[in-house]
């Protein structure tokens, strides 16, 4: 489970998370929308202790990974922190793929550096992940070989490589051309439908959200406006979250 408590993050002036709390439990597949420049992303990268928070607590599996108190930041234990962290996959927006590594290496580097995996162990987990995403033949390709799409189901096939039990998604299919998110949307509903895996997912694929998730979060100026099932926030008497739906459809 995830759970944010009273999370508050400033960029300068800028109050870009204001008073979150959140819980999400194991095994929920939630989606979060709103406009451009509500926090969703900022909100995500909290949780991946990418960005830190300037009042609240953040807990990942009952553990804390962050703890603000008053303005006066809680020490974690690094030990801590990097157990906990081992719970999240996160996927980014650019792929984030080493261009000097092929498919394979980009898939094996964590397992082999940081969970000690054997590299026969390894490479056979990496082949049944990208069979997985439908990219077998393109093990030995680098990055640049490969389309947006492509390098898209490589890098979810390199956050599943270390068996997470969280999945993070910040706008995966933002930087793609149309004709390439559907390869993407596809993964990551065959995700959603059969990992059993806990999956927050960033985006502005509307109606995807509306149809994979168990719940969906709408955000607007930093706060979370609602916070409900698909159905729900497709009839919603919210004034703001029924603008913004009209708007995109
Ligand atoms: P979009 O859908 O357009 O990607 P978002 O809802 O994900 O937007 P965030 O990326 O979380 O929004 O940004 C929230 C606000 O914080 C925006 O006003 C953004 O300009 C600002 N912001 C984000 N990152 C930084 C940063 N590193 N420094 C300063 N301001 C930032």
């Amino acid at each position: 489970a995830i759970n944010l408590i009273n999370v508050n993050k400033n960029f300068g002036k800028l109050r870009v998370l204001k008073c979150i709390n959140l819980n999400i439990e194991s095994g929920e597949i939630v989606s979060i929308i709103g406009p451009s420049g509500s926090g969703k992303s900022t909100l995500l990268r909290t949780i991946m202790k990418l960005e830190e928070i300037d009042e609240g607590i953040i807990k990942i599996k009952e553990e804390a990974i962050a703890n603000v108190e008053e303005g006066i930041k809680v020490k974690i234990p690094k030990a801590v922190l990097s157990s906990s962290l081992k719970n999240l996959g996160m996927v980014f927006q650019n792929f984030n793929l080493f261009p000097h590594k092929t498919v394979m290496e980009n898939i094996m580097e964590a397992p082999v550096m940081v969970k000690k995996m054997s590299k026969e162990e390894s490479i056979g987990k990496a082949e049944e992940l990208l069979d997985m995403v439908g990219l077998l033949d393109k093990k030995n390709s680098y990055p640049s070989e490969l389309s947006g799409g492509q390098k898209q189901r490589v890098a979810i096939a390199r956050a599943l490589a270390m068996k997470p039990d969280i999945l993070l998604f910040d706008k995966p299919t933002s930087a793609l051309d149309p004709e390439l998110v559907r390869e993407v949307l596809q993964v990551i509903r065959k995700l959603a439908k059969e990992s059993g895996k806990t999956m927050v997912i960033v985006t502005h694929e509307i109606a995807f959200a509306m149809d994979i998730s168990s719940r969906v979060i709408f955000m607007d100026n930093g706060e979370i406006v609602e916070d409900s099932t698909p159905e729900k926030i497709k009839n919603t008497t919210n004034e703001r979250v029924k603008a913004f739906l009209q708007n995109i459809t």
